[in-house]
């Protein structure tokens, strides 16, 4: 008997202890483990630093309220801005991605009272693509464009409109006049880790800064050194400007935190910021960016630029390329994504991405579907060649004897 809700169909596996890589269960069984959190520990599990600094912080503040100034949340904001971003801009803390979007969305629609449309009404349509996930909340979830989510909740927040992905034509036609933003995470993650092209990416921010609407990138899988840039969009479109940006899983290396960003840039000519549209009592969170949380996530930021992890992301994603298309398995068509953000597209009719999910933890590797049909790694960012390799020969092996 549990008394859990059962919202998630889950392995029967209980994790009991993690170090780097590695995860123990209860029968003392040990696993490499590729999933990682959903993409949340980024330094692997209990990282040293990440450790260090939450037992730190808890002896010395834990909680206190945004009611006052919180250094650890300055000193995040600061660094999250100027050295992952690198565009002006400003922060709110919240404690999970979906209520990052949901933060956004609010933004998306804030700008839209500031920009009305020609008939001085208020714009608050965000377009959102085909396959997405950002998340469960109400307006999340009505921001996330598959079916299965939105099942049994009707009816949906309104203001959204879905559209296929990586399609410029059918962007346009999508475009109305109560169009306020234009949502994307870059690489779509739970929706079969797909990448936005370049062309497309540039397409979208071009068409946003022609047409007065906001450029809202969802980075919440894809953010934070996992697709072997600083952010998931640079590994695109490096020199792209979003107007906000959402954060949560690897930001806190599995400490709970969310964030998004919204960009100083001027809005009008009287040179109105748009992060000055969430003025005070705009929005708030009781927990968000408080000390624990910022410290955490302050030595993982500060982990991944001191022990150089981009560079080990884009190696390993080199590495894991190469052996895979080097065994021409039938049943991997393809492998799609970026950096440690890799999903290995499974040939039809041969086996679903659940089942072998199941066979590669039989065989002591943990990974992640990403839809029926997409077997997902997301391996730490420090994650060491000989752990590749060995998760390299567990999936070969499987997918021999499945073969
Ligand atoms: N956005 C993306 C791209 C995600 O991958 C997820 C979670 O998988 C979310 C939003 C929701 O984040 P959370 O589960 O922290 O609310």
């Amino acid at each position: 008997m549990s008394y859990i809700l059962p919202t998630y169909a889950n392995f029967p596996l209980t994790a009991l202890r993690g170090e780097g890589a590695r995860l123990w269960d209860d029968e003392g069984n040990e696993y490499l483990d590729f999933c990682a959190g959903i993409a949340t520990c980024s330094l692997g599990h209990c990282h040293p630093a990440l450790t260090e600094a939450i037992t730190t912080q808890a002896k010395t503040l834990i909680h206190c309220s945004n009611l006052y100034q919180i250094p650890q949340q300055q000193q995040l904001a600061e660094k999250l801005v100027t050295e992952f971003v690198q565009s002006p801009g400003k922060i709110f803390f919240g404690n999970s991605g979906a209520e990052a979007n949901d933060g956004m969305i609010k933004t998306a629609r804030r700008f839209g009272h500031a920009r009305p449309d020609k008939d001085g009404k208020a714009r608050y349509e965000v377009i959102t693509f085909n396959s997405s996930f950002h998340g469960r909340t109400l307006g999340s979830m009505a921001a996330t464009a598959q079916e299965k989510i939105h099942v049994g909740f009707a009816p949906l927040l309104p203001g959204f409109r879905y559209v296929p992905f990586n399609d410029p034509e059918a962007l346009k036609a999508a475009i109305n006049e109560t169009t306020a933003g234009i949502l994307l995470e870059p690489i779509q993650g739970e929706g079969g880790v797909n990448s936005a092209t370049p062309e497309f990416l540039q397409g979208v921010a071009d068409f946003c800064q022609e047409n007065d609407i906001l450029l809202m990138l969802d980075e919440i899988q894809c953010g934070i050194g996992r697709t072997g840039d600083l952010m998931g969009w640079k590994s695109i479109c490096p020199d792209l400007k979003p107007d906000t940006i959402s954060f949560a899983k690897g930001l806190g290396g599995g400490f709970p935190i969310g964030a998004f960003y919204v960009s100083d840039r001027a809005i009008d000519t009287d040179g109105t910021q748009l992060s000055s549209l969430m003025d005070a009592g705009s929005h708030g969170s009781t927990y968000g960016g408080n000390p624990l949380a910022c410290s955490a996530a302050l030595a993982v930021l500060t982990e991944i630029q001191s022990s150089s992890l981009i560079g080990n992301v884009n190696r390993q994603e080199q590495r894991i390329r190469k052996a895979v298309e080097s065994w021409n398995s039938p049943l991997i068509q393809s492998i799609r994504g970026k950096g440690l953000l890799l999903g290995f597209a499974l040939t039809p009719e041969t086996i679903e991405a659940p089942a072998l999910c199941k066979a590669l933890m039989d065989n002591k590797l943990l990974t992640v579907p990403a839809g029926p049909s997409t077997l997902r790694w997301l391996p730490p960012l420090n994650v060491t060649d000989a752990e590749i390799d060995e998760a390299l020969k567990i999936l070969k092996n499987t997918l021999d004897s499945l073969a």
